[in-house]
């Protein structure tokens, strides 16, 4: 059975898509140059002019931007429109100075809920279907891009938000549920949840599309068991629109990234040499037709591998395998962002020094953290402040941080052990990117 929103786009000739980005990239970088200061003094300092970019095969001539850039012209310094042309924004998660504000024109959300609308599809959406979305609803863009793209499928949309399991299997049950969308862990609760009070036969999900966390394929078998469903893998980041950059099809071998709206390329993260076609990078993207927020060369530091391996499907859009690991050091937990820079900081904030470890790990679906820090040998001696208390205001200055309940544990001075090398400051046990 073949399941596409597009069909004319999404089983385009590879030769014909190609002229279609590289017309697209040629405008959109003009685009840009005329509208984005920041980016054209980026090209003006290497030396590029938007007429150097022909197509595509010239898209390795233009800077990279990181997150960095953006935090640094943090909010309106990639502002591609007047603000007033904007109807939208939605932000990542992460604190001050870690946040990215992403601007939407009303063209450019008709694109990312386009975008989604394929994903549904592609997992067997249709105007029958009953979809429940679970994805947080507000700044993060998990909610509002699965129910524009349901929406435009003219499936019935449960716009249900996170959380209240009980209210989820409600729903779900009394209006008949079929395809749901929201973080894998969660989908894994739920699996549980109706396990343990013997409804599966009341429900009638057939289809999940999960993202916004590295899952394995282990835990894909254990959701589909669960609940009865066939699980589809989906990936974005808010900086390039939101979920939708790409989406498994049925054949479920890896993710067919949108290539008439994003470019990918794939990177050497230590030199930014282009790697060739099959080769583990980090994954790059350029936005070839959105205005408000339009981003070239977008280092996403997530590494992966792309293929152009004909797919059983039909799509011709190129696929990009799960992401093998990260070319940084942020950890998703939780659903956050957490980089353990940031945990540093509140622990030297309140007087201790970078002796301390970050263990994470997955217990019964549900993220763990967990910081053990080691007291300093002053600390030892100031026996009126108990460890407890110590420990409280830790656990308080990284709630306020990073917006997620973290354990910690006050050591003694020395009981981690010293590495003779790097230290090792994460412990993650999750396996995530086996
Ligand atoms: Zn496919």
């Amino acid at each position: 059975m073949k399941n596409y929103y597009q069909p004319e786009i999404e089983t385009m000739p590879l030769e014909d898509l190609q002229k279609l980005q590289s017309e697209r990239l040629v405008e959109q970088v003009k685009y840009v140059y005329d509208n984005v200061k920041v980016y054209h003094d980026m090209m003006d300092e290497k030396g590029v002019k938007p007429e150097d970019i022909k197509g595509i095969e010239d898209l390795h001539k233009l800077p990279f931007i990181n997150k960095d850039d953006l935090r640094d012209q943090y909010p309106y310094g990639f502002l591609g429109t007047p603000l007033s042309e904007c109807v939208r924004i939605q932000s990542t998660s992460g604190t001050t100075g870690r946040r990215v504000v992403a601007f939407y024109t009303q063209a450019d959300l008709d694109i990312w809920e386009e975008c989604c609308a394929r994903a549904v599809v592609a997992a067997g959406g249709t105007k029958e279907d009953v979809c429940h979305v679970c994805y947080g609803y507000g700044l993060f863009t998990g909610g509002p891009g699965l129910n524009g793209g349901s929406h435009k499928v003219g499936c019935l949309t449960l716009p249900m938000s996170a959380g209240n399991t009980e209210r989820q299997l409600q729903f779900m049950t009394d209006l008949g549920s079929t395809i749901l969308c929201c973080t894998p862990s969660y989908a894994a609760n739920l699996g549980e949840a109706i396990k343990e009070r013997g409804i599966k036969s009341q429900i009638k999900l057939k289809a999940g599309i999960f993202g916004a966390e590295p899952w394995t394929e282990e835990m894909r078998r254990n959701i589909e068991e669960s609940l009865g469903i066939k699980a589809y893998d989906i990936y974005g980041l808010t900086e390039i629109s939101g979920p939708g950059v790409s989406f498994e099809c049925e054949a479920q071998a890896g993710m067919h990234i949108q290539e008439d709206h994003f470019i990918p390329e794939i990177i050497n993260p230590e030199t930014g040499e282009v790697l060739p076609e099959g080769e583990v990078g980090e994954l790059v993207f350029t936005c070839i037709t959105k205005k408000a927020f339009p981003l070239l060369r977008y280092r996403t530091r997530d590494l992966c591998r792309l293929t152009r391996e004909k797919c059983a499907c039909g799509r011709t859009h190129v696929r990009m395998m799960k992401p093998k690991g990260r070319s940084d050091d942020m950890m998703v937990v939780k659903g956050v962002n957490v980089w353990p820079s940031q945990i540093e900081a509140v622990l030297l904030k309140q007087g201790f020094q970078a002796n301390y470890q970050i263990i994470v790990d997955r217990v019964n679906n549900n993220d763990t953290i967990e910081v053990r820090v080691e007291k300093t040998p002053e600390m030892v001696y100031e026996t009126q402040i108990s460890d407890e208390t110590r420990e409280k205001r830790i656990v308080e200055g990284l709630k306020s941080m990073l917006g997620i309940k973290v354990n910690v544990k006050v050591i003694e001075p020395k009981a981690i052990t010293r590495s003779e090398g790097k230290a090792v400051r994460v412990i993650d046990k999750r396996n995530l990117y086996q």
